[in-house]
């Protein structure tokens, strides 16, 4: 039975708690030793089970400069971890590994260039990480494009932060997407999946062969459908980045695709 934590892991303490519907909720962890990363980059969260630790890779949500990291999580029904995760509230520990990873946003941003982040539900959190850290001081010619899809209304945890964000910065814009509008008949925004409204977007935003570079984050088929727009746009796939949550062609047990 393995003594933790250890030098692999270290134990951190969940010191705030938000459920934003009954699958999905952020959580805000406090480390006992630092713990540096760059925005872009992900945590390897776990628990401790039958003498094994059950772990997987998890976005940060937070920027490093604040002093906990946060990670906004989807619960899947059947799946491994995710459960387990769901019970745990505010006073309770979890394992994470001592190292970040992740090399999704390494390149920096370019000023110079229009940025597009796509990201469905959960994939925000590494586009909220450096968001929240250029709010201090937004480059002048910086111009980011948010969008996020999701089903429903609800799933947008962010949407306050990211629309407050807008009203602040005149080089960033956020637009949230549904995909099954009629759950919310109050709806006024966007309607249809990330991928079948980002051509619009990018266009009306200047997304240019030239001058674009564009992040996909979370759903493989929102990855593979979002690529295919943007090659079609004329965009390099030096140009297009991703981060992958899960396989291409996985899904839980009864969720539609
Ligand atoms: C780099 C990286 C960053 C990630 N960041 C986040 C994050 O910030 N928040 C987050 O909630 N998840 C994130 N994930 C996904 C996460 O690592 C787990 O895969 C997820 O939480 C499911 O774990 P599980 O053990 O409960 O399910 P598993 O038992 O591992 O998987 C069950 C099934 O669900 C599929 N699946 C996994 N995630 C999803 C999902 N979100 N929606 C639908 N199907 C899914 C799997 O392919 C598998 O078929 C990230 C994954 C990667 C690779």
């Amino acid at each position: 039975m393995p003594t933790l934590p250890d030098e692999r892991y270290q134990l951190g303490r969940i010191v705030a708690r938000t459920d934003f519907t009954p699958e999905l909720w952020s959580i805000r962890v406090g480390t006992a030793e630092p713990f540096e990363f760059r925005p872009g980059q992900y945590a390897t969260l776990g628990i401790e089970l039958q003498g094994r630790v059950l772990e997987r890779p998890y976005s940060i949500v937070s920027a490093p400069e604040e002093p906990e990291l946060e990670f906004f999580i989807e619960m899947i029904p059947g799946g491994a971890l995710t459960p387990h995760l769901h019970r745990l509230s505010k006073g309770q520990e979890i394992l994470l590994r001592r190292r970040p990873k992740g090399l999704f946003l390494r390149q920096g941003l370019d000023a110079e260039r229009a940025h597009l982040f796509v990201a469905t539900v959960t994939g925000i959190a590494p586009f909220a990480s450096i968001l929240r850290r250029l709010r201090a001081a937004w480059p002048t010619h910086l111009r980011i494009l948010l969008l996020q899809g999701a089903s429903h209304p609800d799933e947008f945890g962010y949407r306050e932060e990211m629309e407050q964000l807008e009203l602040e910065v005149p080089g960033f814009q956020y637009v949230p997407t549904v995909s099954r509008p009629w759950t919310a008949v109050d709806w006024r925004g966007e309607v249809g999946r990330a991928e079948d409204v980002l051509r619009k977007h990018a266009d009306l935003f200047g997304i240019t062969p030239e001058e674009g570079r564009v992040y996909l984050c979370g759903h493989p088929g929102m990855i593979s459908g979002g690529r295919a727009v943007m090659r079609r746009r004329g965009l390099q796939d030096r140009e297009i980045l991703e981060e992958q949550y899960w396989p291409d062609g996985k899904e839980p047990n009864g969720a539609a695709p």
